[in-house]
């Protein structure tokens, strides 16, 4: 298997921009985790082992439905993203109450993702969420090797991944979606086959791969800063993402963003809508906003959060106008990361950036295009396989321009 190279691209023909609907996105953020995984810095509070958030859980959305009355009751949304935290691990009966109130908030032939983990997965939410509407389900596999699931802490064991795959595959059909974690220690490219086999069989037809990082104080940074652990070298992780995306594609899954890939038609329209530039509403501690040139975010923990909200006030922690520079800088950043590309004329008419910056953009994407890190496809800029592994640097050289 190939994994890419200089001016080396996946793309073998130039793909229309996918149909992403119309009206704003959705986006909820449920605070609450089985337990805290070693790797994790995402605003999640750990429930306890074998237990629900309970009444913490319930409080939880009640104040959700405030911070909605308090927007002036917004919708219909054109896709809504639930995530966390580990939305699955509510209780059943706040579980079920959850989906009662997001369904109707979504618009006819919407898209709606529920990010599920297996230890808190069964059988009952599974057909609630089906009989609710949810599209899309979003399962943090992660590993299916025991090895790296004890490593990376995950509450769920290779057992119950794979049973809750089997179970999520006979409840459907819906857009099943697996997340895995890429540059573990040992975990070789003919693992990380065989698991993509497994998951494919099994009717995964989108997945999600991510190079694990290590977070300043978390407990596996601890760990390495102590000694304990080596992840292996950078190098070795580009060679791992450029290898995934590689057999991704050759199996019918085309990567469509740097760490995405799904059989064509069946990316995911809402975070699509975050990386072309969308609107869209976050409620729950820490989720973000972004509407009118505006970002918006909550307040991170969920007492601040729902003290605001018990005040009768808006959760706000930070609200930010962005100048057209920075727009079309962020804009232009983001929609790189999609296999679409980014046509700098669109981008500057898109934030009313001067046509001085689309200038300096197509400028500086023919330089990069010199270094075999960028390609031109009909009118619209994209990354390279190489492009790929510096696209953080290439980003934030589009960030800079004035
Ligand atoms: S399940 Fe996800 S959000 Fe929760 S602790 Fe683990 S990585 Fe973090």
């Amino acid at each position: 298997m190939g994994t890419g190279g200089k001016g080396i691209s996946l793309e073998t023909k130039t793909r229309p921009l996918p149909e992403l609907g119309g009206g704003p996105s959705l986006y909820v953020h449920v605070p609450f985790c089985r337990s805290k995984c070693g790797y994790c810095d995402f605003y999640s509070l750990p429930a306890g082992p074998g237990s629900a958030p309970g009444e913490a859980g319930e409080a939880f959305l009640k104040n959700l439905e405030k911070e909605w009355a308090l927007l002036g009751e917004p919708g219909p949304f054109a896709t809504i993203y639930v995530g966390g935290g580990t939305p699955t691990v509510l209780d059943s009966s706040t579980f079920y109450r959850l989906l009662d109130f997001l369904g109707p908030l979504l618009a006819r032939g919407g898209e709606w993702t529920v990010e599920a983990n297996p230890e808190s997965l069964d059988r009952e939410k599974l057909q609630a969420m089906k009989e609710a509407g949810v599209t899309r389900l979003s399962l943090g596999i992660q590993s299916l090797r025991e090895e790296d699931l004890a490593f990376l802490g995950r509450a769920h064991d290779s057992r119950k991944a794979r049973e809750v795959l089997d179970l999520a595959r006979r409840q459907g059909p819906w857009g099943l979606s697996a997340d895995l974690i890429l540059g573990l220690p040992g975990r070789e490219e003919e693992d990380l086959e065989e698991e993509i086999r497994f998951l494919l069989e099994r009717g995964v037809e989108h997945l999600s791969f991510y190079i694990l990082t290590l977070e300043e104080g978390t407990p596996l940074w601890e760990r390495a800063r102590r000694g304990e652990v080596r992840l292996p070298a950078p190098a070795a992780q580009a060679r791992l993402l450029l290898f995934v995306r590689s057999l991704l594609a050759s199996r019918g899954l085309p990567p469509y963003e740097i760490s995405n890939a799904a059989i064509t038609g069946r990316e995911c329209r809402h975070n699509l809508r975050y990386w072309l530039g969308g609107e869209y509403l976050g409620l729950g501690p820490s989720a973000a906003s972004f509407a009118a040139g505006k970002r918006r975010k909550n307040l991170s923990h969920l007492d601040g959060w729902a003290a605001a909200l018990g005040e009768g006030r808006l959760p706000v922690e930070e609200e930010e106008s962005l100048p057209p520079l920075l727009r079309a800088g962020e804009r232009a950043w983001l929609q790189l990361r999609t296999r679409w590309g980014m046509d700098p004329g669109e981008v500057r008419q898109r934030t009313g950036a001067p046509t001085s910056w689309a200038e300096k953009a197509e400028a500086l994407a023919a330089f990069f295009r010199g270094r075999g890190l960028m390609e031109k496809r009909e009118n619209r800029w994209a990354l390279t396989e190489e492009g790929i592994l510096q696209a953080d640097g290439i980003g934030a050289a589009f960030l800079a321009l004035d």
